[in-house]
């Protein structure tokens, strides 16, 4: 059985390669050569990648699945949100966006924040979601050099280290992606 994964990202295909059943095979978006943008319109990071998956059923024919992720800040009514990529402008330079946010949280006691990653699934004709929620808050500077977009300023509910300080194999333990994946890698071992 063949299952496009809606990236061209290789490390993020070998990650849920390497927890699925071996009679699935992933194809990237390479793989089935799509050099397209696919849209990403949509006002919800669910409604985004259920746009991703659907687009690329209709377009290309293959069962498929897609992920969208948001940062969401409580004392900014849920921003950055869907538009976290772009936040601080059309460059989605990670920087950027880091220093827009700390700009814009200040010395705000209110830190609280979320990390939310949907994947949307599109197989035999049916669309399904998997929802992966990281909680926890905002530093007031950045710490580490590891991970990358906002995780030199977002620490996990329960650690003293953001993101960009702790391993990659802990934070796809407890991060939001990694709980999606786990979702739908369970959905396809049934
Ligand atoms: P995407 O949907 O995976 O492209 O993510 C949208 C934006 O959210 C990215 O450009 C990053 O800035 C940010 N982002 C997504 N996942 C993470 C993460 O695990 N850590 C930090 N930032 C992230």
């Amino acid at each position: 059985m063949q299952l496009v994964f809606a990236t061209n990202n290789l490390n993020k295909l070998k990650e849920v390669q390497a927890i699925l059943p071996p009679h699935i095979k992933l194809l990237s978006l390479k793989d089935i050569a799509c050099t397209e943008d696919i849209p990403e319109t949509q006002t919800t990071i669910e409604g985004n990648a259920i746009q991703k998956a659907e687009y690329l059923q209709s377009h290309y024919g293959y069962d498929c699945f897609a992920d969208d992720t948001g940062l969401e800040v409580n004392a900014l009514d849920g921003e950055p949100g869907v538009y976290s990529a772009r936040y601080a402008g059309p460059q989605r330079n990670a920087e950027d966006n880091t220093n827009k946010l700390l700009n814009e949280l200040q010395d705000n006691p209110n830190r609280a924040a979320q990390f939310k990653t949907v994947i949307a699934l599109h197989i035999n004709g049916q669309l399904h979601t998997f929802t992966g929620i990281c909680k926890g808050s905002i530093t007031t500077k950045t710490y580490g050099q590891g991970g990358f977009g906002y995780d030199p300023i977002f620490k996990a509910e329960g650690y003293t280290k953001t993101f960009a300080e702790i391993s990659l194999e802990e934070k796809n333990k407890i991060g939001h992606r990694g709980k999606a994946i786990r979702q739908l890698v369970n959905f396809l071992n049934q």
